[in-house]
């Protein structure tokens, strides 16, 4: 399932060496080839949908948001960032305050990934 050297640097280029989600930077080699449409690994059971095991479904992505987009879809990862906000708002008193004293502005943005932002601007 590995990919071969050749492929992981194409797929590094796919967006000039940035993470498809964030667009940080990669650097080095501990990037990851993340499942646009995700595969399910499990310990002890065959692997799901292994069909989405293929370049043309890969992502160069950084490691966080490799790990935070685990085998979601798109959307609904999409969704889980957007919520972020409400959960600081809802769990965490430190980012309630540093909101109040104005360090912290909320924009209400939606969650556009790099990706998105690149073919928008190929149009
Ligand atoms: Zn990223």
């Amino acid at each position: 399932m590995r990919l071969k050297k050749a492929e992981r640097e194409q797929l590094r280029r796919k967006y000039d060496g940035h993470c498809a989600y964030c667009g940080v930077e990669l650097v080095g080699n501990k990037w990851h080839e993340d499942h646009l449409d995700p595969i399910i690994r499990q310990v002890d059971k065959p692997t799901e949908r292994p069909e989405n095991h293929r370049l043309d479904n890969m992502m160069p992505a950084c490691a966080p948001c490799n790990r935070s987009k685990g085998r979601q879809e798109l959307e609904g990862w999409r969704k889980w960032l957007a919520g972020h906000v409400n959960s600081l708002n809802e769990y965490h008193g430190i980012y309630r305050m540093a909101k109040a004293y104005g360090l912290v502005v909320e924009t209400a943005a939606p969650v556009v990934f790099f990706f998105e932002r690149c073919e928008a601007a190929r149009v």
